[in-house]
């Protein structure tokens, strides 16, 4: 950490999500220092978890790998992960932050041959996978991490497993003497992109997540049609691992409601529209896909992906904000009961899976912020002077899909290389 060089001319880009390395290249690319931070073991952030891209139904994969080749070339951008925001305080050209960096307990010399991840025993929920898998106690969090270097669960220090992890290692890369470091330094402009978080939905009482199974929510079902994924690609029924093929999408679970979030999320829409043609792509004519919608919020080019599956005869779409779930208990098949409001009559209608479209929330809560920043109703960042060289960009200015959220990142690089430009003008 003391290496880090950093002045009142260097940015700081918090969070390594899309928006984060966007923003990061974007300055760095200018000629500017940059330091990239990241709490997560690896940069990529969400888009690392999703199968496919709306509205091209392109693997997020290859876009990732374009920004990780343009960021191993770029000498003027360090990435530090493990790493969060402790304290900022100073002024726009000028502040100083506090780094916190937890122990990766494996060093530069690792080779990610795995061998560390063969020797332990034990297992934890794999967040890559929102728990849908597990992971051993030595992990690459995904086949696409950067740096591609293995990590050891704290779990496992102290324990025989650390010592078999060691022991493993031809390379000398474990170092279970490693401990949290901190570290100040100066920048002129900080990028805040710290993205979003689904919406806890065990909140959404009358969806019975927590009760039931066979309720999912939309993020668990991107891993879940992930072939990498932890079911392999097999749209699987967590209560008894059958094939589901009757699947129902319900749209703004937890967004547009002011017991959750007033907001709209913006891609919950998008998101299960394309979710069904996942549903298509495995099941072919033997998938039944059912979307239960408010009203589908699509414009311009995304409209024609949802006039494209409104084709599909075998998705059917349900004007309804679906009031409660129950379920068979004779087969644990979720039952959806609500009106629909366009014939006006009342459905109960049972499925074998049930996918929740979950909100997007800000990731930081209002009151986890290393300094005062001025927010909006919904804890998303405000672009006010009161922040000075304090930009937020991505999903943590708004909810957001991945084209909009760079070029939120975009505009937050360029406001902190004007900030990082006039310091420099100022220092002659
Ligand atoms: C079900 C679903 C499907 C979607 N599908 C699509 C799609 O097909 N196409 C599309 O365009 N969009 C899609 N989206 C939206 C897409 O996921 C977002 O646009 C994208 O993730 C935004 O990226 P981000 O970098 O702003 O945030 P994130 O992806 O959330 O990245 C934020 C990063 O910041 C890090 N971080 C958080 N807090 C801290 C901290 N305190 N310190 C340091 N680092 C921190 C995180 O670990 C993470 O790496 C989908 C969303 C959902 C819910």
């Amino acid at each position: 950490m003391s290496e880090v060089i950093a002045t009142n001319q260097t940015i700081l880009v918090v969070g390594g999500g899309i928006s984060g390395m966007s923003a990061a290249l974007e300055a760095a690319e200018c000629g500017k220092q940059v330091i990239l931070v990241e709490k997560n073991p690896s940069i990529g952030g969400r888009v690392s978890q999703l199968y496919k891209y709306f509205p091209k139904l392109c693997h997020p994969k290859c876009g990732l790998e374009i920004n990780l080749r343009r960021i191993k070339a770029n000498r003027g951008l360090r990435v530090m992960t493990m790493t969060e925001v402790t304290n900022i305080e100073g002024e726009a050209g000028n502040y100083s932050v506090t780094l916190k960096t937890a122990p990766r307990y494996v060093n530069e010399n690792c080779t990610a041959c795995g061998a560390c991840a063969d020797a332990v025993e034990a297992e934890f929920d794999d967040e890559h996978n929102y728990g849908l898998g597990k992971r051993k106690g030595a992990y690459l969090p995904f086949n696409q991490a950067y740096p591609e270097r293995y990590v050891l669960d704290p779990a496992i220090i102290g324990t025989d497993d650390g010592e078999k992890a060691k022991a493993a290692c031809k390379f000398d890369a474990i170092d279970l003497d490693m401990g949290e470091s901190e570290s100040t330094i100066t920048v002129g402009a900080i990028i805040w992109a710290t993205g979003w978080r689904p919406y806890d939905a065990g909140r959404i009482q009358p969806y019975g997540y927590d009760r039931f199974p066979n309720v999912i929510t939309s993020v668990e079902f991107e891993r879940m049609a992930d072939p990498h994924g932890p079911t392999g690609g097999k749209l699987l029924r967590p209560s008894d691992g059958q094939e589901a093929k009757n699947i129902a999408f319900i749209q703004c679970a937890g967004s547009r409601d002011r017991n959750h979030l007033a907001h709209c999320s913006r891609i919950c829409c998008m998101a299960s529209l394309k979710q069904s043609t996942y549903l298509r792509e495995r099941y072919g004519d033997d998938a039944k896909g059912t979307i239960y919608y408010i009203d589908i919020r699509a414009i311009d080019r995304i409209d024609d992906f949802h006039q494209m599956v409104k084709q599909d005869p075998n998705i059917r779409f349900v004007k309804s904000k679906v009031a409660s779930i129950t379920e068979n208990k004779e087969n644990s098949n979720p039952v959806l009961h609500g009106v629909d409001t366009e014939g006006y009559h009342r459905y109960s209608n049972e499925h074998d899976l049930v996918v929740l479209a979950i909100g997007m929330e800000p990731s930081v809560p209002a009151n986890g912020f290393p300094m005062e920043v001025v927010l909006n109703e919904e804890g998303f960042v405000e672009l006010d002077e009161k922040n000075g060289a304090f930009f937020a960009a991505g999903c943590s200015a708004d909810a957001l899909d991945v084209n909009r959220a760079v070029q939120s990142a975009t505009a937050g690089a360029l406001r902190a290389i004007q900030v990082v430009n006039k310091v420099a003008g100022a220092e002659g």
